[in-house]
């Protein structure tokens, strides 16, 4: 095994908390299974933002934040099949896991029971911290590289690795599709992609709000309905009638009223997750067998599945293209909501 490894320029935060800034990173050579990639785009997820500045924890500092990227193989090892320089692929959240657990063979590499290795913020199976998208390029085991299909530009790609992914993995799994009534909870980056998707399946969707502000928006992306949180009436309105709700946000949610808009043997699926333990009452669920349930990006073959869906379907995400020098304010316009949909670095300006 090589140890030789190559310099290049990212946007990192170096503390908890700090501005994300330009710097330099190194990335380990080419491997036999490697293929190091030119990265063209990489978006901005909320959780990038949560990460940076330490919200969960244990942060691993300097910080190159970035799961959402598409870009072009410029290398390849020598044991490499599936890959060839030139070909246009994407990597999402995670960059390697166990590979030998029940769940990893199953090709849910998200639930590695011996734990996965993250794209950032976490240590490889050298410990040697990742670093993600926000950086030129990056060298990943083919096994973790999926390809993007040529019918999806890659800006609008990008976004599909963890909020495309997070969206229909949930969506397939509780069979989405002609005859089901689903809700979509939060209109950000996750939640249009999840009406896209949704709809493409064949779905009836419902957006659900705290305001009608992006009710036209939520239209045009193929949600039939668009209601309001913020009004009570909602909740009586709907009182059983989703067969699936998934819900995007990451504020804690009066569940036990949400709930009550399933259907019997209706489901709540979060993909957002507050920083607080949330709670509930179990009669919500106990009346009409109702399941709250979580769900986490996607695997490997899933991924690859939902990225030849979107092209067929020719769904890539609603983007705002921004310079890396953007990044501390394309931040804080996350936090408040302000981007339509979904934030991607063009990386030839860092
Ligand atoms: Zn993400
Ligand atoms: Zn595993």
């Amino acid at each position: 095994m090589t140890t030789q490894t190559t310099t290049v320029p990212a946007y990192a935060a170096p503390a908890a908390k700090a501005p994300l800034e330009r710097t330099t990173i190194p990335r380990r050579a080419v491997g036999e299974h490697d293929v190091l990639i030119d990265i063209k785009y990489a978006g901005i997820c909320h959780s990038d933002i949560h990460q940076a500045r330490d919200g969960w924890g244990e942060g691993i500092f300097p910080m190159v934040p970035g799961h959402e990227i598409a870009g072009v193989v410029t290398e390849v090892g020598t044991g490499v099949t599936r890959f060839a320089v030139g070909d246009r692929v994407g990597v999402g959240c995670m960059v390697d896991s166990c590979r030998v657990c029940d769940n990893c063979k199953a090709g849910l590499q998200q639930y590695c029971t011996n734990g996965n290795v993250l794209t950032y913020n976490a240590l490889d199976k050298n410990g040697e911290p990742t670093y993600g998208g926000y950086s030129t390029h990056i060298v990943v085991d083919e096994a973790f590289t999926v390809r993007i299909p040529d019918g999806l530009s890659l800006d609008v790609a990008a976004p599909l690795l963890c909020a495309g992914i997070t969206t229909y993995s949930p969506l397939r799994h509780w069979n989405a599709g002609p005859g089901k009534k689903v809700a979509v909870v939060g209109l950000g980056g996750l939640g249009h992609m999840a009406v896209k998707i949704a709809s493409a399946l064949g779905a009836e969707v419902t957006v659900l709000s705290q305001s009608l502000r992006k009710k036209d928006d939520g239209l045009s992306l193929g949600a039939q309905h668009y209601y309001a949180t913020s009004d009570d009436a909602t909740f009586e309105a709907l009182a059983g009638t989703f067969d699936l709700i998934v819900s995007t946000v990451s504020a804690p949610l009066p569940l036990d009223r949400f709930l009550g808009m399933l259907k019997t043997d209706g489901a709540m699926v979060n993909v957002g997750a507050p920083e607080e333990p949330v709670s509930l009452n179990l009669f919500s669920l106990i009346g009409g067998r109702r399941t709250l349930a979580g769900s986490g990006i996607g695997g490997i073959p899933e991924t690859q599945e939902m990225l030849d869906f979107c092209a067929e379907h020719g769904l890539g995400a609603e983007i705002e293209l921004i310079r890396a020098d953007q990044i501390n304010e394309a931040y804080e316009r996350v936090l408040r909501s302000d981007v339509r949909y979904r934030f991607v670095i063009d990386t030839a300006t860092i």
